[in-house]
């Protein structure tokens, strides 16, 4: 092979359309990484330098070495798929030149926000806001709903709504659980009570994107981002501890970079439940790899306890009762 046709191939084979082919890409070019066991999307393909790096195993490269390595194959054997993918055949033709084609992905489906504002107005009647005013009062929890867009459901008697509004002010969907008024834990029993605005609605091909819990309080400020896992949690601590912008993620799982694109220039201070330390520790050397002027740490107040599951929550609670 000559380097000629080397150089040519590197030209003319786009590494986003070829690696588009092979595993699910998003439009930002995040995709969860082939070469180890992930759920997050550590692999980042950069179309402008034709490179690929997994921020989570450190794999990286060019086309070639990405084909190389996902088919098991050898660099002439990566060359000619390329070479075939891109329909360049034996680089006589140069009048097939492959165009690439701009990557797509599905648009993102909105809940109309006249739905949530109506549901909203009930906010008070769920079991998760009977919980909150008990331990904060009628004045602070009902500050703290209206803030995050609480809303109720009548999916199940007592069921409350946590709505996802991005910056935009769009309404990405709601997530209904209940709640049991008197230990504020989740319902889980018999069937975990968890389900979406959208799917109850049986809204068509709608295309969820999550955003994180309480991102719309992103807008207008600078100020620290806390966050948690749990919705009931970004709130309560948004009452104990106002100076923050206290957001929930749901899970590990979707603290992912493209997630963070909002959080972009800010100082974040991720706070994980007990148990899932060393998890998200890993996570944030991850992203302060791929976010350079982002800071993301992990706060360290529970990682002294034992007790799986134990959040945030269950400690600033446990702290109210202590002083009462
Ligand atoms: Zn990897």
């Amino acid at each position: 092979m000559q380097s000629s046709q080397l150089k040519y191939i590197k030209e003319k084979a786009d590494i986003l359309q070829v690696v588009k082919s092979l595993i699910p890409l998003t439009a930002k070019g995040y995709a969860q990484c082939p070469f180890h066991t992930e759920k997050s999307g550590s692999l980042k393909v950069d179309g402008k330098k034709q490179i690929f790096k997994c921020f989570g195993c450190g794999a990286s490269g060019d086309v070639i070495d990405f084909v190389m390595r996902y088919k098991n194959i050898t660099y002439k054997e990566a060359f000619n798929w390329i070479a075939d993918f891109c329909r360049i055949g034996d680089f006589k033709d140069q009048a097939k030149d492959f165009v690439p084609e701009p990557v797509k992905e599905l648009p993102v489906s909105y809940i109309k926000s006249e739905l949530m504002i109506a549901c909203r107005e009930k906010s008070n009647i769920n079991n998760f806001s009977t919980w909150l005013r008990k331990h904060f009062g009628d004045r602070k929890a009902a500050m703290a709903l209206a803030t995050y867009n609480v809303g109720t459901s009548k999916h199940w008697p007592g069921a409350v709504v946590f709505w996802q509004v991005d910056t935009e002010s769009n309404v990405r969907s709601g997530k209904i659980m209940l709640y049991d008024p008197e230990t504020g834990k989740r319902v889980k029993e018999p069937y975990n009570h968890i389900n979406w605005v959208h799917k109850v609605l049986d809204l068509v091909n709608f295309n969820l994107k999550q955003c994180f819990f309480g991102e719309h309080l992103l807008n207008g400020n600078k100020k620290r981002v806390c966050i948690v896992e749990s919705e009931k949690t970004a709130i309560v601590a948004s009452i104990v501890y106002p100076d923050q912008v206290w957001l929930a993620s749901g899970s590990l799982v979707n603290l992912t970079a493209e997630r963070c694109e909002v959080l972009k220039g800010r100082e974040i201070i991720l706070f994980p439940d007990v148990g899932a330390f060393p998890a998200w520790e890993e996570k944030a050397e991850y992203l302060n790899q791929v976010m350079p002027d982002t800071h993301f740490a992990v706060d360290k107040t529970l990682s002294g306890y034992t007790q799986k599951g134990y959040d945030l929550c269950d400690y600033i609670i446990d702290d109210l009762n202590h002083f009462k």
